[in-house]
């Protein structure tokens, strides 16, 4: 699949699972100096491949009639500062519930970790700008995903498949946390017990094969 046809695909995961609604969110994939966007204004199910522009890293318009995604400037910061292959954005519920009354996603259940551990809540900026995209930078510097203050969330990833899936993985540890809050006190879970999963996770033990 080309990178505009996977654009095309996520949108329409996206838009099926709701992590977003309207025209809000968008994905882009990257392909040495060329980025494939989802273009501005224009709902993620209702997508073509030929709808997708293509961008250069700095923001020239290499193919396509549709102006890029509002948050091209925050995609292009992503790809310049960690060299990451995929960006998805998306408004989901519960991560904007966490962007919109916290400044930071504690560790409340180990898979956190697949996504760097504490995930950042970038300080607020209007959308599109270049403030907000140096903002989410800072937010995702050595993570795969941070939330936008009142606004969503950004994942990334080596491939569109894996953004996705870490975008998925974000709302869902969102949502566990939000409905914690409305049971009791989650317990979050300390760095001596988050270095033994990696731990564990590094050295899976064995199991045997039954002598015969
Ligand atoms: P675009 O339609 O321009 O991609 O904007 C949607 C969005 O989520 C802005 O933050
Ligand atoms: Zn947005």
């Amino acid at each position: 699949m080309s990178l505009r046809e996977q654009l095309c695909e996520y949108g329409r995961r996206a838009a099926e699972l709701g992590l977003v609604i309207g025209t809000s969110g968008n994905l882009s994939a990257r392909d040495g100096d060329r980025i494939a966007v989802t273009p501005s204004g224009v709902a993620l199910d209702r997508l073509s491949p030929e709808m997708c522009p293509v961008v250069d890293l700095d923001g020239h318009l290499l193919e396509g009639d549709l102006q890029p995604s509002s948050e091209t400037p925050m995609h292009l910061a992503v790809y310049q500062a960690t060299g990451t292959q995929a960006v998805v954005h998306t408004h989901s519920v519960f991560g904007t519930v966490v962007a919109t009354t916290m400044t930071e996603l504690p560790p409340v259940h180990y898979n956190a970790l697949l996504l760097g551990g504490v995930i950042k809540v970038a300080t607020y900026a209007t959308y599109g700008t270049p403030e907000l995209a140096a903002n989410v930078r800072a937010a995702l510097e050595g993570k795969q995903a941070a939330l936008m203050a009142n606004h969503g969330g950004v994942t990334i990833g080596e491939t569109l498949e894996q953004a996705f899936e870490a975008t998925r993985l974000l709302e869902w540890l969102c949502e566990v946390y939000v409905r914690g809050l409305g049971v009791g006190r989650p317990t979050i879970l300390t760095d001596e017990q988050l270095g033994a999963v990696l731990e564990r996770a590094l050295n899976p033990p064995r199991f045997p094969r039954r002598p015969s």
